[in-house]
């Protein structure tokens, strides 16, 4: 029988919207984990007085992969459909791995937002500070392409599989994913319960009035996106790590990566030479756009630096290295009124995996739904652009911005995975940006 397709789901959502308890009752439907190991888990976990919490154990055999060191920033388990093999990546949701999650999140194909129907645990997640948005922004920075809306706890005695308050869940957070630039044909959404599994594999009598596929059907029909493999080679770094070498990981973006071949790395313009390529559980050594990769290198650059964000590329690529750069950016949430945004205001930008201070050197302009730059009426009677002093407001802008340390970047228009960062303050994360030019 031939390979079956390969996809890779990140679960996101509000912290206790779901997550482990799905992965678990996932791994269980999918005939990853027995009916014995759930019954030690559930042990285990009454024990610790965390009874409901029984299936979210389950995803803990991960943890054995975890600590060979492999898979040590983003755990995953598999399991099978029809037509598939799926993994799941784990994606720390904390409010402090927000680089690991984007790094997790990378290597998506499809993101499953989980959001809990419960009543007060949707609204709660959905707000201003709570996960939901937040966990959206951040996953729409790394350019997966697909998200499913997984509307859980459908089960619960305050839901009890009301259409109603489903419709209404799925109507708001598509009306957020819409205006964060996910393409309408690139949501879908379901009710299930993770806990009594309904949907998740079958659908069941408990929810009549939903007609479309189980959670398992979908994915399984999920288109699995198309990768340039011709072209030149090139893959931003998502972590390192020691291994009787230098170790760097990341999802492949273009091209073909060959062990013994020379490359390099920017920012720093380093050749290295790759000694071993090691793709998910494949015995090859090479890879082609889509992978995900881990590859041994070697360098004899005594200044040899590398950082997640940092482009291994192939060399007759250029790949544009700046501090200064003009920027498109949607503020999703009213920044802080004590610290509105201006000119010398700082936020950590995350692009890629990279992470960085930048600075505000210009407000530029503020667009308008027409993607114009706003005008206003001057004293003489004519249209100037308007001129803004503070954010105060969501909205489109256009800022010029200088960070702390050079950054792989590239204008969105010419390449999508470098021309795309989130930015932060503090514990919020207030929208997302492409970029326009580097200046
Ligand atoms: P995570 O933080 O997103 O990983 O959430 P957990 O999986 O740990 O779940 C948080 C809480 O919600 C636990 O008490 C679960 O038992 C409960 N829970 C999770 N899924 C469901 C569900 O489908 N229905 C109900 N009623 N409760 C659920």
């Amino acid at each position: 029988m031939a390979d079956k397709a390969h996809l890779n789901i990140v679960f996101i959502g509000h912290v206790d919207a779901g997550k482990s308890t799905l992965s678990g009752q996932i791994l269980y439907l999918g005939g990853e984990v027995d009916e014995r190991t759930l019954e030690k888990y559930k042990i285990e976990a009454a024990a610790q007085n965390r009874e409901s919490w029984a299936l979210s154990w389950a995803m803990d055999i991960d943890e054995g992969e975890r600590e060979k060191g492999k898979t040590a920033e983003c755990g995953r388990a598999s399991f099978e459909t029809a037509n598939r093999t799926i993994s799941i990546i784990d994606a720390p949701g904390h409010k402090n791995f927000v680089p690991r999650m984007i790094a997790g999140a990378s290597q998506a194909d499809v993101a499953i937002l989980i959001v809990s129907a419960r009543k007060g645990e949707y609204e709660t997640g959905f707000e201003k500070g709570g996960q939901t948005r937040e966990h959206a922004i951040l996953v729409r920075t790394t350019g997966v392409s697909r998200i499913v809306i997984a509307v859980n706890k459908m089960d619960d005695p305050t839901v009890q599989w009301d259409e109603g308050r489903y419709t209404k869940i799925v109507t708001q957070i598509t009306k957020f994913l819409r205006q964060l630039g996910f393409p309408k044909n690139a949501i879908s959404s379901l009710p299930l319960s993770g806990v009594t599994g309904s949907n998740v594999r079958d659908r069941d009598d408990s929810c009549a009035w939903y007609k479309g596929p189980s959670l398992f059907e979908a994915l399984d029909a999920v288109e699995i996106p198309k990768r340039e493999s011709t072209g030149p080679m090139y893959m931003p770094i998502l972590d390192k790590y020691k291994e009787t070498g230098l170790v760097l990981l990341g999802k492949l973006q273009q091209g073909r990566l060959e062990k013994d071949a020379t490359y390099t790395v920017t920012p720093g313009g380093f050749s290295v030479a790759v000694t071993e390529v090691g793709v998910e559980k494949y015995d090859r050594d090479f890879a082609t756009a889509g992978d995900n990769v881990h590859i041994k290198i070697r360098t004899t650059d005594d200044h040899f630096d590398v950082h997640p964000g940092s482009v291994i590329h192939d060399s007759s690529l250029t790949i544009g290295v700046t501090r200064e750069f003009i920027a498109k950016v949607s503020i999703m949430e009213a920044p802080d009124p004590k610290k509105l945004i201006s000119v010398g205001s700082e936020f950590m930008i995350h692009l890629g995996a990279a992470e960085v201070r930048a600075t505000v050197k210009v407000l530029m302009a503020r667009l308008g739904p027409d993607g114009k730059a706003v005008t206003v009426t001057d004293m003489n009677g004519n249209r100037r652009p308007e001129r803004i002093s503070f954010i105060t407001k969501p909205g489109v802008y256009v800022i010029r911005f200088e960070t702390d340390m050079p950054l792989a970047m590239a204008p969105f228009e010419t390449f999508q995975p470098l021309g795309r960062f989130c930015i932060r303050e503090g514990d919020t994360t207030l929208g997302v940006g492409v970029v326009h030019k580097l200046a």
